[in-house]
């Protein structure tokens, strides 16, 4: 019986952790190469396997070099990008190109750092 109740537990954590990982979107604007555009935003949705990847370099970053600022942080991860995802995307023009972009965790829609200003991307552009 208790087995069981593991089990369930397990199950609906399981869930909770799918339904905060779909909740999540994050912004990137790469560039057409039909007509150049540059200043659109896309949202996208993370893997969990990406979500993963993602939240693990943060754990490691911190675990090599203590506590960085958001600075450091940013500086860092042009080096060596957090987490780089392909996906297609639908231009305005009317074309789909695929395209690889990085995705940082400031990257998320409401991400809020008190090191910045304000929040980064708080509201989704479709
Ligand atoms: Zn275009």
């Amino acid at each position: 019986m208790s087995e069981k109740m593991l089990v369930t537990q397990a199950l609906d954590e399981r869930d909770l952790l799918v339904k905060k990982i779909n909740e999540k979107i994050y912004r990137v604007n790469p560039y057409c190469p039909h007509c150049g555009e540059e200043h659109c935003y896309f949202a996208v949705r993370l893997t969990p396997e990406e979500q993963e990847k993602l939240d693990e370099y943060y754990i490691k970053l911190e675990k090599e070099h203590g506590k960085m600022s958001y600075l450091e942080v940013a500086l860092h991860e042009i080096d060596a990008p957090a987490l780089i995802i392909e996906r297609d995307f639908r231009c305005i023009c009317g074309n789909v190109f695929k395209r690889r972009v990085a995705i940082s965790r400031d990257s998320e829609v409401g991400y809020h750092n008190p090191e910045t200003v304000g929040e980064v991307g708080s509201h989704p552009v479709f």
